[in-house]
């Protein structure tokens, strides 16, 4: 069995799944309530590879909300985390997919270090953060939306918003190895990571966002923000190629300019329709077939028999492993989100 841990995009959106399902004193709490409530298994999900083997997962309803880490509540954070792994491997979940802000979570605040949660040891064999294969979707993306839209990656201006994350740092990694990408622009807050993987890449030029913007022609934005950012379409070249690959999306609403392609990043389609319920709490056109490549990451070690942390730990992932989990991907019937999806 495969599990998904995941959690909502902020307070009014845990209001609104709450009163969805029937639970209307829930939606009129505040965010206390929600750093009060325990984890929940809250869907048993089935899907079909186009191999034609059945699988069955369980989704765990972590209920951390973004606001918790901008309102500075990092233990409830953990807490949350470490919970629902814990509430994975009671229900002896075989692979489980970190989703969204749960493995920034374990790494940031070193969870490995806290591992024995209450009578449960956490066995983190058992845990993967699904990273490989988002960064895999992502250049994927990158690399079909540019030539849909005519463009050459590898001549192109390409920045990488996010650059020295565990995604972001693969994500440069496979534009320059695989993609030939001569103008890589490297965008984070923290000037020593930045140089450390411009030394690693052997080129990459730093710069601000406000300095990259109005010169790249494909961005990939792969930042761990709280929130969406707003982004004026105005400084931006025509045509402009952006893959949103944050979660919460990282720009708020799709850019509305002509010439300018925004694509959510991070997002595969199944060629068959998944059977779960849980669908209708995630803000994605077609959720029956559409869903988080981290999340599809523990289904296809499922399908493997692969019950191992594929994706751990910070900046490790390689372009053979992002070819491997690709190759898994189009094997059981998974395609990275195009530009006419
Ligand atoms: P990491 O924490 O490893 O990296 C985050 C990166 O963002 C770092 O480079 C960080 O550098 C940078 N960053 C943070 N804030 C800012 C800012 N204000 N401006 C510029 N850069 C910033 O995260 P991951 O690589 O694990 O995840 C990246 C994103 O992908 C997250 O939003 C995550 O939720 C999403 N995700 C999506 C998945 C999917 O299936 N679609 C799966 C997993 C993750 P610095 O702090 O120095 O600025």
């Amino acid at each position: 069995m495969f599990g998904l841990i995941g959690h909502l995009t902020d307070l009014a959106h845990a209001q609104e799944v709450a009163h969805d399902l029937g639970y209307d004193e829930y939606a009129s709490q505040g965010l206390e309530f929600w750093c009060m409530a325990p984890p929940q298994a809250v869907d048993e999900i089935s899907i079909t590879s186009i191999t034609g083997q059945v699988i069955h997962g369980t989704y765990i309803e972590s209920c951390f909300l973004p606001e918790m880490l901008s309102g500075g509540k990092f233990k409830t954070a953990s807490r949350k985390i470490l919970n629902a792994m814990a509430h994975a491997q009671k229900q002896c979940l075989d692979i489980t997919a970190l989703g969204g802000f749960a493995s920034i979570i374990f790494e940031n605040f070193n969870l490995e270090k806290m591992t024995q949660v209450r009578d449960i040891t956490l066995d983190l064999d058992r845990f993967t953060t699904g990273n490989t294969h988002t960064a895999y979707v992502i250049c994927e993306q990158a690399r079909r939306g540019a030539s849909a839209l005519g463009m050459d990656l590898a001549r192109s201006q390409v920045a990488v918003i996010g650059a020295t994350g565990d995604i972001g740092s693969a994500v440069c990694r496979w534009l320059s190895q695989r993609a030939g990408v001569e103008k890589l622009l490297l965008v984070a807050r923290n000037q020593e990571r930045l140089t450390n993987l411009q030394t690693q890449l052997g080129y990459g030029t730093l710069m601000t966002l406000e300095q990259a913007l109005p010169v790249a022609d494909v961005i990939i934005w792969v930042a761990a923000l709280g929130q969406a950012m707003q982004v004026d379409p105005g400084i931006l070249k025509t045509p402009c190629l952006i893959i949103d690959g944050g979660y919460p999306k990282n720009l708020q609403a799709a850019i509305q300019r002509e010439g300018i392609y925004v694509l959510e990043g991070g997002i595969v389609e199944h060629a068959l329709d998944i059977n779960w319920k849980i669908k209708n709490f995630f803000r994605i056109a077609n959720p029956t077939r559409r869903l988080f490549a981290c999340f599809a990451e523990s289904m296809l070690l499922e399908f493997e028999g692969l019950h191992t942390s594929y994706s751990w730990g910070r900046n490790q992932i390689t372009p053979e492993r992002m070819d491997e989990i690709g190759s898994l991907s189009r094997k059981h019937g998974f395609q990275p989100l195009g530009i006419s999806s």
